[in-house]
């Protein structure tokens, strides 16, 4: 099956209301030094196609329950580079349109502004995900994918059409991202709703943030050291996290936007993930 029910990792901390996922591509060419599918897709960073993708997901979308939302995706991104090309969850929403299933979309891409034709007749809300809005972190931390600017350029252009959007700030990095948390709220005031989440480590993400981020590590590792370890993550510690969290939540409602955030055992209203903004 390639529509599943979302679990992460049987999580005790997510709160998602219950969805289906779809991984339109195998791996995901982002390549972002914290990424955690590495610790359980070989080769995560190289992205593969799916044999005959369309024809048995229009099997699997005739049997299913449309009450529940599709959300595109969790261990990659529907958009990465090669989709510019091959157009592949293009024609899987021109799917989802036949079969009128509501959908949420999360990518680190701005190509999905060249689906905003089919996007504004379905039944879906847009989400993007900014660390940072600072280029040159950005560049650092997610080399291979498209700029902050161009990614909320696009997700402007989304909202024009009419269409619900949504933004993840995840990972808030402290001494790194955290820093421009106020610059990328701004840059994204536009949105209904935004999920925050602070980095979360495992042992492969942090051996690629060490060799990146040597002095910045030099400050993390005592503290993950001291943190939380939950479902195979290293966490902050928990007073240090849910300062972060509770600052971040105040200066997200304080703009009139709604807050979530993921895996943190922390508030979120009126859901974690922004699946309510999704028309039924
Ligand atoms: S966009 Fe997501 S799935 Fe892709 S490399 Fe970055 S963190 Fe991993």
């Amino acid at each position: 099956m390639y529509i599943r029910p979302f679990d992460p990792w049987k999580s005790k901390l997510c709160t998602c209301p219950f969805k289906y996922t779809l991984n339109i591509y195998t791996g995901c060419d982002h390549a972002c030094v914290y990424c955690y599918i590495t610790s359980y897709i070989p080769r995560a960073f190289k992205v593969r196609i799916k044999e005959n993708l369309l024809p048995k997901l229009e099997r699997e979308l005739r049997k299913l329950d449309k009450r529940f939302i599709v959300s595109l995706s969790y261990s990659s991104d529907p958009y990465p580079t090669v989709e510019q090309e091959l157009g592949i969850t293009r024609k899987v929403l021109q799917l989802f349109k036949r079969y009128d299933v509501r959908c949420m979309l999360l990518t680190k891409s701005d190509i999905f502004g060249r689906d905003i034709d089919i996007l504004s007749e379905l039944k879906c809300a847009i989400g993007i995900t900014v660390t940072t809005v600072n280029e040159g972190k950005a560049s650092l931390l997610e080399p291979n994918a498209p700029r902050p600017s161009s990614r909320i350029k696009a997700l402007k252009k989304a909202k024009k059409a009419g269409i619900p959007v949504y933004a993840r700030i995840d990972p808030i990095i402290p001494f790194y991202t955290w820093e421009d948390f106020d610059e990328t709220l701004d840059a994204l005031s536009f949105v209904q709703h935004i999920t925050v989440s602070t980095l979360k480590l495992r042992p492969d993400s942090w051996k690629r943030m060490e060799a990146k981020f040597p002095a910045l590590m030099k400050k993390l590792s005592p503290l993950y050291k001291k943190g939380e370890r939950i479902g195979g993550y290293y966490y902050l510690p928990r007073d240090f996290r849910f300062e972060i969290l509770k600052k971040a939540r105040k200066k997200v409602e304080d703009k009139g936007i709604t807050f979530g955030s993921c895996r943190e055992d922390y508030y979120s209203h009126p859901t974690c993930d922004g699946s309510h903004l999704v028309p039924l």
